[in-house]
C-alpha cells in the first residue's frame, strides 16, 4: 500500500474539523489514471466510467489529460459535457438506454453505444442512424469479482455474431467488442478469457467481410481494500500479452480500458468519530458516525471491505474483534467482513476512525437524509491547473 498524499494525510490527522467527512484529492486520481496509462503502455485509451465519481472538477481534469469518459444517462451526458469532453470522444454504454436517451445523446453528438441485444440494436439504427455500436459480450464467470456483472448484462457468442450483422445490415458502424469482467476484480486471467472469446468472435464476424476495429476491455482493475490485489502492471503485463497472442499483427484492434474505481477509489478518505463501544453477550459493537448511508458506502454490501484505522492508537497495541457500524438505527448499516474487523482495546467514544479508499462509489451514493443524517460533507483538492498542463499528453487514438 503506497503512501496517502499529504493532503489525504492532513485530513486523516486533522483533529479539529468536525466529523464525519471525505477529502478527495484530484491529483492522486490523476497520479492513478497516469499510472494506468503507463502500465498499458499508452496502447489503451482510458475511457474513465464517470459513475465511480462524477466530480466536474475530476472530469475536467481527466479530460484534459486525455481521457475520454463512459457515460450511461442524459445527465452523465450533461456532466461530460460540462467537462469539455468533446462529444466524440462520449461513450454510451447503457444497454438499456430507451429512444428518449438515446435522442438526447444523439442531438449532443455523442454516436458511440453499446448493445447486447437486437431490440436494443434496432432501437439505435432507429434514432442514431449511423452510430457506432460496441457489442457487450456476457463474462459469466464470477470467479474474482467482488461484484460480478453477470447476469443483466452481455450475449453470447453466436448473439454477439449475429448482433453484428445485424448493425451493418441496419446501417450502423461495428465498433468493436466489449464486456466488464466484474468490479473489484481480483483475478487478471479473467480478462485472458475475455479475450481469448473476443478472438473467436472476432474470426467468424471477419469470414463475413467486417472488421473488429476495438477491443473495450471494461472496468474492473480494483481499489485497495482489505483484501490485497495485484498492482496495475500486472494486470496490463498479463492483458497486453493475451492480446497479443490472440490477436497477432497486422489484425490488432485498439484498446479501450473503461476504470473507475481504480481511477478513484484510493484518493478518497471518510474521517469518522466513534461514537459508543458497546459490549453485548454476541461481540463488541464500535459505532461510527460514518456509515453506509450517510457516507455512501453501499460498495460494502456487494463485497468491499473498507480498511478503517484508528490514528489516535499505534499501530501494534492490543487488539479484539468488532463489528463496526455506521450511525443509524437501521441494521443494514453495519461493515459486513469475511474477516472480522479488529479495534484497538482502549478505542473510546469522541477517537477519530479512517475509513480508507472511499474515492468510488460512495459520493453519489449516499442517502439524502435517511434517519435524519445528511450525506457527509465532501472537501475536493484540485492539484494547480498549470502542475496538470505542463504534463505531457497522452496519445490520442482513433
Ligand atoms: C461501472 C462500469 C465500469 C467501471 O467499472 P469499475 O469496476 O469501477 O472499473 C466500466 N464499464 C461499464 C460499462 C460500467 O458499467
Amino acid at each position: 500500500m503506497k503512501a496517502p498524499s499529504p493532503w489525504l494525510t492532513r485530513f486523516a490527522t486533522d483533529r479539529r474539523r468536525p466529523t464525519p467527512f471525505t477529502a478527495f484529492d484530484i491529483g492522486e486520481a490523476l497520479a492513478a489514471y497516469e499510472r494506468l496509462v503507463a502500465a498499458f503502455e499508452g496502447r489503451a485509451r482510458v475511457q474513465y466510467a464517470v459513475k465511480a465519481r462524477p466530480d466536474q472538477a475530476l472530469l475536467t481534469t481527466l479530460v484534459r489529460r486525455g481521457s475520454a469518459l463512459d457515460v450511461a444517462s442524459p445527465g452523465e451526458i450533461q456532466q461530460a459535457l460540462d467537462a469539455r469532453c468533446p462529444p466524440e470522444d462520449i461513450a454510451c454504454s447503457n444497454v438499456f438506454a430507451d429512444a428518449r436517451e438515446l435522442a438526447f445523446a444523439r442531438d449532443n453528438g455523442v454516436m458511440v453505444f453499446t448493445a447486447d441485444s437486437t431490440a436494443m440494436v434496432e432501437r439505435l439504427a432507429a434514432v442514431c442512424p449511423g452510430a457506432s455500436v460496441f457489442v457487450r459480450v456476457a463474462h459469466e464467470h464470477t470467479a474474482g469479482a467482488a461484484q460480478p456483472l453477470t447476469g443483466r448484462f452481455g450475449c453470447s457468442e453466436n448473439e454477439a455474431v449475429q448482433l453484428a450483422l445485424l448493425a451493418a445490415r441496419s446501417g450502423l458502424r461495428l465498433a468493436g467488442l466489449s464486456w466488464h469482467v466484474g468490479s473489484q476484480q481480483h483475478d487478471p486471467a479473467q480478462w485472458e478469457r475475455a479475450i481469448a472469446r473476443a478472438a473467436r468472435i472476432t474470426r467468424r464476424i471477419r469470414c463475413h467481410g467486417m472488421t473488429v476495429e476495438h477491443l473495450n476491455l471494461g472496468g474492473g482493475l480494483p481499489g485497495t481494500y482489505r483484501t490485497s490485489v495485484p498492482p496495475a502492471e500486472a494486470y496490463a503485463r498479463i492483458i497486453l500479452t493475451a492480446v497479443d497472442r490472440h490477436f497477432p499483427h497486422p489484425h490488432q484492434p485498439h484498446l479501450v480500458l473503461e476504470p473507475g474505481r481504480a481511477v478513484v477509489a484510493d484518493a478518497g478518505i471518510t474521517i469518522t468519530s466513534v461514537k459508543a463501544v458497546v459490549d453485548r453477550p454476541c461481540g463488541t459493537y464500535v459505532v461510527l458516525d460514518a456509515g453506509l448511508y450517510n457516507a455512501g458506502l453501499l460498495d460494502n454490501l456487494g463485497g468491499i471491505e473498507y480498511r478503517v484505522t484508528f490514528p489516535g492508537h499505534p499501530e501494534g497495541v492490543a487488539t479484539r474483534p468488532v463489528t463496526l457500524c455506521g450511525p443509524t438505527c437501521d441494521s443494514l448499516d453495519t461493515f459486513t467482513a469475511d474477516n472480522v474487523y479488529h479495534a484497538p482495546l482502549a478505542l473510546a467514544p469522541g477517537d477519530r476512525g479512517v475509513i480508507w479508499s472511499t474515492g468510488a462509489y460512495c459520493s453519489t451514493s449516499t442517502l439524502v437524509g435517511f434517519n435524519g443524517y445528511p450525506p457527509v460533507p465532501q472537501h475536493l483538492h484540485a492539484p494547480r491547473s498549470d502542475v496538470a498542463d505542463r504534463l505531457p499528453e497522452q496519445p490520442k487514438k482513433s
